[in-house]
């Protein structure tokens, strides 16, 4: 199979990074489902928003301000279009995924009580589980979880038996941080919803991948961050429906968020300032919009035929070393590949790729219930982006190789 359309090397000069040497070796990083790497593109955007427009937005009557806040808002039409909401009201800017989600949670404290039902699945991130943990634990409501089987795929028919009257939320990830597993989150949904009960989903995973439209999938919450497709760390989307976020309580309270401020009462700003209290990561907003536009001149589509052909590659190559096992075989997963080699531990793997310039993940990847699911405590997680390469992969392979004859 070849990619001559999808010039790899070209979109490589993008990233400086890709140059550095770690530990006197070429980096080779395969850690892009913890963080991806971030083009010139949208690093030149956050220094021209500090050389040239740096000030508060929504408040100043003088120029600067006036600037800011249009490529500000401009960012959040930019998210809007791109993720197909029907209003820009419906974009909340937030520090990340963790945030989006807890935003959701702690105003749902005011909402639930004792009767009421949450369905969790066993393939979450730790920041999709502790948040409704914490609302459980304030407001009596009963936690349920949605099981997977031995490939890492969530037991659907499973659902229909959790689902009842008294459901009142769902909340799932788009895509598996720790399996890769890609979700039928669209059947999912339209289930949830017959039994009224509102749904949302991490889709941290998700976005870099492929396209996510959100009024197609009649989705209620959908929450990513910026930093795991190309954009800078510490900024989010909170997507909502008008209805939803409207009937939330503010998470926080302080400057940008009011309407009218007295000692008796306070009224609130409007959608989607409500949710936007203080003065946010401008520049990291900014250029969250720039990354998008980064991501759409490659192309999802590329991206995604791309980044497969990589999975498939790298799978094959792993599937013929001995005694390496691959956790999370779904036929539908995006470029993730989580693995253990028989009798040795992940972390002393890791080491030594560490040393040949090869950065992966090891642990347990924020998802313990999925390690205990598997018997283990942990993993070796390789993700692709789209700027990996065969020949990366080949030096993986070899490395791997190398490692386990000393390991073994
Ligand atoms: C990375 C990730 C998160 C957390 O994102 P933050 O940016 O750290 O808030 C949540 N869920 C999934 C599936 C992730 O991959």
């Amino acid at each position: 199979m070849s990619f001559k359309m999808f010039d790899v090397e070209n979109i490589r000069s993008d990233f400086p990074i890709l140059n550095k040497k770690v530990n006197g070796k070429k980096l080779v990083y395969f850690d892009n489902a913890a963080t991806s790497q971030t083009p010139t593109q949208v690093i030149d955007v956050i220094s021209n928003y500090y050389l040239n427009y740096n000030s508060n937005i929504h408040r100043g009557v003088h120029f600067l301000s006036q600037q800011a806040t249009e490529l500000y808002e401009g960012a959040r039409e930019k998210l809007k279009n791109h993720f197909n909401a029907k209003l820009n009201s419906e974009i909340i800017f937030t520090s990340g995924t963790t945030h989006g989600i807890n935003i959701v949670s702690s105003g749902y404290s005011e909402i639930l009580s004792e009767k009421d039902e949450l369905i969790v699945s066993e393939l979450e991130h730790h920041s999709n589980i502790v948040p409704w943990q914490i609302l459980c634990e304030k407001t009596g409501s009963k936690l349920r979880v949605l099981p997977m089987n031995d490939i890492g795929e969530l037991e659907l028919d499973k659902f229909d038996q959790l689902l009842n009257e008294n459901t009142k939320l769902v909340f799932v990830n788009h895509v598996s941080n720790a399996l890769g597993t890609i979700n039928p989150i669209s059947e999912i949904i339209s289930k949830a919803h017959k039994y009224g009960a509102k749904v949302l989903i991490d889709g941290a995973q998700a976005s870099a991948h492929f396209k996510i439209d959100l009024q197609n999938l009649d989705v209620d919450y959908y929450v990513t961050s910026a930093h795991k497709l190309c954009g800078p760390t510490g900024v989010g989307m909170l997507y909502g429906k008008k209805e939803l976020l409207e009937m939330l309580p503010p998470y926080q309270g302080g400057g940008e968020m009011i309407d009218q401020v007295t000692f008796e009462k306070t009224t609130y700003a409007d959608l989607p300032h409500k949710f936007e209290a203080g003065t946010p990561n401008i520049a990291g907003c900014i250029a969250f919009g720039a990354a998008i536009d980064y991501i759409n001149s490659i192309g999802l589509d590329n991206i995604n035929s791309y980044e497969n052909h990589l999975l498939q590659y790298a799978t094959e190559k792993l599937n013929s070393i001995e005694n390496v096992k691959i956790y999370g075989e779904s036929d539908n997963k995006t470029s993730v590949i989580s693995f253990n080699v028989k009798g040795i531990h992940p972390y002393d793997i890791g080491s030594i790729l560490d040393k040949m310039g090869i950065a992966v993940r090891t642990g347990q990847h924020c998802a313990q219930p999925i390690m205990d699911f598997f018997k283990i405590t942990g993993t070796l997680r390789i993700s692709f982006a789209f700027y990996n390469t065969e020949k990366e992969i080949d030096f993986l392979i070899d490395t791997l190789k190398k490692a386990i004859k000393i390991l073994s």
